[in-house]
């Protein structure tokens, strides 16, 4: 595995790969590796010739007051995981050679990105520039034939595909399932902030996540909408939103047709921001019952 630092010599790498025959997937991650990562490594690993996963953590998506100075760190640990899921190269720029002084450009996808973590009261449209500018700025650096990113975090996903299909990246964006602990709790590198109390407690996010599915087959979406969010504050824990949306748009789901609806949520969890959420397919049982 080989560990490249500089845009210099990754643009040296994206050549060379041009001359190959092989397929090079590419897996973005801002480091501290846990099993959601794995998963979109070994993804990228069984179905191309190279594998490049970057570890950055990228500052213009944290906005002012979030966890940027704190956001866990261990490289030496990542790159021994890396090496063992077979990832051939590493590219792991610094700060000041993504954003070199008088650095101006943003990439910004409108709409999408103005809901849900993008509102004002959440981590704001500044939050998905950061995001998609640097993703951008990737896709560019390695050109690769596939990219992974995980449902985990949904609406980057949705806006992600979106960028992707607007700037006609030719690089395919793929989106694989959510890892989670054996208790449900969806995988995040910030559970390392938890306490073992915050950490009992953040299973709620995901067993709420649960209810609504659950009482959505039975009752509607408005009902089951209320019985998770009851189910979160019942642990103590006020979502900062629990919404039903329509995955590709984000528009809000009313739940009334055939169409699989997006439930996320976001919570802080004594002072450590959480995400999650759960596809639901409406059932012909509730169907018949509108
Ligand atoms: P991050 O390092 O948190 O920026 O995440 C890098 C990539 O891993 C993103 O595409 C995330 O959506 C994905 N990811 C993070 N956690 C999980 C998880 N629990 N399951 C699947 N994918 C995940």
């Amino acid at each position: 595995m080989k560990v490249l630092r500089t845009p210099g010599e990754m643009h040296d790498l994206r050549e060379w790969f041009r001359d190959q025959p092989e397929t090079v997937g590419l897996v973005p991650t801002m480091g501290y590796l846990h099993e959601g990562h794995n998963s979109l490594l070994k993804a990228a690993r069984e179905e191309n010739g190279f594998v490049v996963m970057s570890l950055f953590v990228n500052p213009t998506q944290f906005k002012a007051g979030e966890d940027l100075s704190t956001y866990p760190r261990d490289e030496e640990r990542d790159l021994v995981i890396a090496e063992s899921s077979g990832v051939d190269f590493i590219y792991a720029p610094a700060p000041d050679d993504i954003y070199p002084s008088g650095f101006a450009t943003k990439v910004e996808v409108e709409g999408l990105t103005e809901v849900l973590c993008g509102s004002e009261t959440s981590r704001g449209p500044g939050h998905f520039a950061g995001v998609t500018t640097i993703v951008a700025k990737l896709l560019n650096a390695v050109d690769p034939d596939v990219a992974y990113f995980g449902q985990k975090d949904a609406q980057q996903a949705t806006v992600i595909r979106r960028m992707a299909e607007d700037l006609e990246f030719r690089t395919r964006i793929v989106i694989l399932p959510t890892v989670r602990e054996r208790d449900g709790l969806a995988m995040s590198s910030r559970n390392a902030y938890l306490s073992p109390e915050s950490r009992e407690r953040a299973t709620a996010i995901w067993s709420s996540l649960l209810e609504t599915e659950s009482v959505f087959a039975e009752q509607g979406l408005d009902a089951a909408l209320d019985a998770g969010r009851r189910h979160l504050e019942l642990a103590g824990i006020t979502p900062e939103y629990f919404e039903a949306r329509y995955p590709g748009t984000l528009d809000p789901a009313d739940g009334n047709g055939t169409d699989p609806v997006l439930v996320a949520v976001a919570a802080n969890v004594d002072g450590t921001r959480l995400i999650d959420n759960i596809l639901i397919e409406p059932s012909s049982t509730h169907r018949r019952t509108k």
